[in-house]
């Protein structure tokens, strides 16, 4: 351990403690960031250091690689909530699922389906995550952003580039650091949010170490529907298989390593080009070492 500008600077952290999919080797450097200045102070320790960055949430949704991050990896832990009325202030660490619960619970609706998507804001922000007819993209309203550089900017909705599954985000170096989300007052947002809740345990295997989906809906059908019809549920490769209860999620069931799941992700790949001549692309982001 060392420590930068009185911040804790841990090395060869064990990435696979901070991923849902429980794989992923060390990182060379670690920061857990709590402020917005204590990121800042994460990107000048990198930059001093000429190490590549990689910004973490929860974990949801990457897949680490066995041989680790060569570079430093900024856990994002800004975990404050300010609710006004309608209107919601959320640090980009705070969980997702929680919000969720948070603003549900003052019936509040518009993130009812956060509840079952187990990353933080600034993850479901990155990713524009989206179940049950509700988007990330419906009811924000602005976004706190860190830049390399170190300045921080706001930038309103409609300079976000929201699609499915992608924001301006995935194209930029920088952090998400907190959102704004604007809400309706709705009685009926506790109940919604069972029902989603209910939906979604029944139809996805949530307590398994996966990454939610592996691929993005290709259009006018679905991933787990064209893997399915290849007959590949149950496929396994090493200690990673195609899951029969959601066959675009793969699951970690014996000690998988990354390659394990990569040659899973491959063969599905071919199988649907061969089959049904559809390219399928990763939703899940594999991080390089
Ligand atoms: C059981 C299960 C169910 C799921 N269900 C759904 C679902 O219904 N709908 C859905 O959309 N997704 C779902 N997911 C996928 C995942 O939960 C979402 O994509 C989630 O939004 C990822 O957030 P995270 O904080 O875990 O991001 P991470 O996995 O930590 O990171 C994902 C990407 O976001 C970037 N990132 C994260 N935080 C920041 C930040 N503050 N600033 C800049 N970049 C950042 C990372 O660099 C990385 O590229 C599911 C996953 C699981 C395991």
């Amino acid at each position: 351990m060392q420590f930068f500008k009185k911040m804790k600077v841990q090395k060869n952290k064990l990435l696979k403690e901070y991923s849902t999919f429980k794989i992923g080797g060390k990182a060379k450097y670690f920061i857990e960031a709590k402020t917005f200045d204590e990121f800042k102070q994460a990107f000048l320790f990198a930059k001093e250091n000429n190490l590549k960055i990689f910004v973490l949430g929860k974990g949801s949704n990457v897949l680490f690689d066995d041989s680790g991050f060569f570079g430093l990896v900024i856990y994002n832990n800004i975990n404050f909530l300010r609710i006004s009325k309608t209107k919601v202030y959320v640090g980009a660490g705070y969980s997702f699922p929680s919000l969720g619960v948070q603003t549900a619970r003052r019936n509040l609706s518009g993130l009812e389906f956060a509840q079952g998507v187990p990353g933080s804001v600034g993850g479901a922000v990155f990713m524009n995550a989206s179940s049950y007819f509700q988007t990330v993209s419906d009811t924000i309203k602005s976004v706190v952003y860190l830049s390399l550089d170190g300045e921080i900017k706001i930038l309103r909705k409609d300079e976000c580039s929201f699609e499915y599954r992608n924001s301006s985000f995935q194209k930029m170096k920088g952090a998400i650091l907190s959102c704004v989300f604007l809400l309706k007052k709705d009685e009926n947002a506790k109940n919604r949010q069972i029902e989603i809740l209910q939906k979604k345990t029944r139809n996805q295997p949530m307590n398994e170490k996966n990454a939610g989906c592996i691929f993005k809906n290709p259009k006018n059908t679905s991933a787990k529907k064209l893997i399915d019809e290849c007959f590949l549920k149950n496929y396994k490769i090493g200690g990673a298989y195609i899951s029969d209860v959601h066959p675009n999620f793969i699951i970690n069931e014996k000690e998988a390593t990354s390659k394990d799941v990569l040659d899973l992700i491959a063969h599905i790949k071919t199988v649907v080009k061969k089959k049904k001549n559809i390219n399928l692309v990763e939703e899940v982001k594999v991080i390089s070492p």
